[in-house]
């Protein structure tokens, strides 16, 4: 298993060139944004090696029998769907945000739909992708999930768009592989990983072949170009701030990801046409993944409240009982999104040929309920920690002598906390916020949009036993019978 320092090494290895900034950098590592966001993954290497952790962290692939870490494992029972969601907690509190090993919350899914491809056409896709996760594990890689199509119009299939590439598609198959085509957007940690696993967005319907594609490309492979993203605030990470970042140690980095015709040789091809499995992976993937924004939005959460309690007690306000009331309102908040994360790891079922997936409903739940409640959390945290939050002179006037003696008095609280300490907490209820490392983005589109989560959470509530009981439960109830 690697140690942070070993992955760091490797990703500047991979002298990946990356458009940002308005120009090219040579190797993305060189760059302060990606390199905050991979401090952060960093963190996550090391757990793993650290011996105080090692019994939460390290599992035992069932693929090879060797020790693994959890992030790269493909969950064998509900205990371990439940572990990744304290993992997950734990580690997003200690960085304040995303830690970004989620993909493993695609394997079991992967593996289950390849083994029945495989069972109907005779495929072989099941040992590609069981190959690929052992040499995932092996390796100690990360991947990103290549998964956001561009879209187009929303509406519109994506053989009927007028650009055909706004899904991505495969253009040429010949006896060696396949060559995509099209883009990913939004890939979280794109310049950061080994690997990008592909897979569709969405269902495609038969005349959509060359759209329902999965697959796994090196990060460096020929014809995938990386252009950064824009984040608000993000200039003051490139222009050296410190107390300005709120975060001054952790970021993270998203990508526009381009396929120029990237070849993928077909020993790392997981589906490639076959249209009628599409909507079984997507419900599935859904399922697998949204369990862990439970633990993931709490923990990052964790850290609002207790910055929002030490700004209260900055302002002299931590006895005050509506503050006490807001703070225990923002805990409860908390607790419910990690509560409907570990309910939907605790019902979490085996899929043949896969792995152990969460329950449908509650999982789609767990994240449709976060985007939903981050909206609140930021709400009583900007109430409580005063106008400030939205006018606080820059780290640049705090060094300023000439008024820096006025900006200490006049921004100070109560008199035993200086008035730096005041602003680097503000700025990291900030960051929280709606900075570079902001919850509110992460839950409302993150793991897909609530709209989509409500509509699989619908959909799947029909096949629920309890549901079908309680229709005919209320029939009986007001005295319909037949
Ligand atoms: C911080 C962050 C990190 C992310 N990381 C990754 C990543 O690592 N990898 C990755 O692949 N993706 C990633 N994403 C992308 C994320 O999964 C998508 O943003 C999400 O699925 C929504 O897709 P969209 O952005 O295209 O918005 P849209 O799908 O356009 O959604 C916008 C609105 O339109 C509605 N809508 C969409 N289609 C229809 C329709 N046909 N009819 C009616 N209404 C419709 C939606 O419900 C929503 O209300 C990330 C996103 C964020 C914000």
């Amino acid at each position: 298993m690697r140690t942070g320092k070993e992955y760091l090494q490797s990703v500047r290895d991979m002298k990946l060139p990356l458009y940002i900034d308005g120009g090219k950098v040579d190797s993305a590592m060189d760059h302060p944004s990606v390199q905050a966001a991979a401090e952060a993954v960093a963190f996550t290497y090391d757990l793993a090696c650290e011996p105080a952790y090692r019994d939460k962290v390290i599992t035992t692939s069932h693929l090879s029998g060797e020790p693994v870490p959890i992030f790269q494992h493909v969950p064998q029972n509900a205990d371990e769907l439940v572990a990744k969601v304290n993992v997950t907690r734990y580690c997003n509190r200690q960085l304040g945000m995303c830690s970004f090993r989620c993909i493993q919350n695609a394997y079991a899914p992967l593996l289950y739909i390849a083994a029945k491809v495989d069972a109907d056409n005779g495929t072989s896709y099941h040992r590609n992708v069981s190959d690929w996760i052992r040499y995932m594990q092996e390796n100690d890689l990360l991947a990103c999930p290549a998964i956001t199509d561009p879209k187009g119009g929303r509406k519109i299939k994506a053989c009927d768009q007028s650009d055909p590439d706004m899904y991505l598609r495969v253009v040429k198959k010949n006896g060696d592989g396949i060559v995509l085509r099209g883009a990913k957007l939004h890939q979280t940690g794109a310049a950061i990983s080994h690997e990008k696993l592909v897979l569709p967005c969405t269902t495609h319907r038969r005349g959509s072949e060359d759209y329902a594609v999965a697959c796994a490309v090196p990060t460096t492979a020929p014809g995938l170009i990386h252009i950064s993203v824009r984040h608000s605030q993000d200039e003051r990470r490139q222009k050296g701030a410190d107390i300005d970042l709120g975060n001054s140690r952790y970021g993270v980095h998203e990508c526009v990801v381009v396929f120029d015709d990237v070849f993928v040789p077909w020993e790392r091809v997981f589906l490639c046409g076959e249209v009628d499995y599409l909507e079984e992976l997507v419900g599935l993937f859904g399922s697998s993944h949204r369990p862990t924004t439970g633990g993931c939005k709490a923990g990052w959460a964790d850290v609002l409240v207790a910055a929002t309690q030490l700004v209260a007690r900055y302002n002299g306000l931590e006895d005050s009982a509506h503050v006490r009331d807001k703070l225990a309102d923002m805990i409860a908040i908390t607790e419910t999104v990690y509560s409907c994360g570990i309910a939907a790891a605790m019902r979490g079922y085996e899929l043949p040929g896969g792995g152990y997936v969460s329950d449908p409903v509650l999982a789609n739940n767990a994240k449709y309920y976060a985007s939903r409640a981050v909206f609140d959390l930021i709400r009583l945290a900007e109430d409580i920690t005063g106008g400030i939050l939205s006018c606080c002179p820059s780290e640049k006037e705090m060094n300023n002598p000439e008024i820096a003696p006025f900006l200490e008095r006049f921004l100070k609280g109560v008199d035993d906390v200086p008035a730096e300490h005041r602003i680097r907490m503000v700025r990291l209820i900030e960051n929280i916020s709606w900075g570079l490392g902001s919850i509110l983005h992460s839950a409302t589109h993150g793991g897909g949009s609530g709209q989509a989560c409500k509509m699989e959470l619908f959909e799947f509530s029909k096949q629920a036993p309890y549901r079908q009981e309680a229709i005919e439960s209320a029939r009986r109830l007001c005295g319909i019978t037949g």
